[in-house]
């Protein structure tokens, strides 16, 4: 099967993330997008999430909801932290070792691939597919890569959790309908415990 696999924080799941899978199913028509929230990313250790992982898995779900090929995968919850995406691949690779697999990510995390732990076991296992919203990015070489372009989402996960946490509006169209109304419950249910 041609699998994308998408690893973030998703905290929470936003529309900028949603416009990044659409991205990659249009350009590489995959049998499925699986999004895989991390337990505790290894570049965000001391940040406090907003959301649990059990949260922002629910959340995943209602944003996914309907969409054919996309799924969500607790795999990494089932690892000890922190959530390195070598071994993600590793796991995928030997339940579905005839997969295709592809990486889905932004430029951001594209510049800072050699910072990975083990990122040339990841290079050899999978094509990178990096989204991105202007100039393509630096190719590396040796490192199979596909760098689909696209507009422009203004979405960011850090101000959506500050508008939360302040009790702010999130600007319009940055959360799914589902996703802000479970977020807005969540925030209810920990202030009242
Ligand atoms: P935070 O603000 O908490 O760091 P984030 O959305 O950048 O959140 P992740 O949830 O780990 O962090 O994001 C997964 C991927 O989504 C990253 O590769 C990031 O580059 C990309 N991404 C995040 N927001 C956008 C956006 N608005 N447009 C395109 N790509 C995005």
């Amino acid at each position: 099967m041609k699998t994308c696999l998408f690893g973030g924080t998703f905290d929470p799941v936003h529309a900028g993330h949603m416009v990044m899978a659409r991205a990659v199913e249009a350009a590489i028509t995959p049998d499925r997008i699986v999004f895989m929230p991390a337990a505790q990313s290894p570049f965000k250790v001391g940040e406090d999430n907003l959301f649990t992982p059990r949260q922002r898995v629910t959340m995943l779900r209602a944003a996914v909801a309907g969409w054919a090929v996309a799924e969500v995968s607790e795999m990494d919850m089932l690892l000890p932290a922190p959530s390195w995406s070598w071994r993600l691949v590793e796991m995928w690779l030997k339940r579905n070792p005839a997969d295709e697999l592809y990486w889905l990510l932004g430029t951001d995390e594209w510049a800072e691939l050699p910072r990975w732990s083990r990122w040339e076991y990841l290079a050899q296992n999978v094509i990178f597919a990096v989204y991105h919203r202007g100039e393509p990015p630096k190719p590396r070489p040796g490192v199979r890569a596909l760098f689909l372009q696209g507009e422009q989402h203004p979405a960011s996960a850090t101000h959506i959790r500050s508008c939360l946490r302040s009790g702010r509006a999130v600007p319009q169209g940055w959360l799914p309908g589902a996703v802000e109304n479970l977020a807005r419950k969540y925030l209810e249910e920990s202030a009242s415990s």
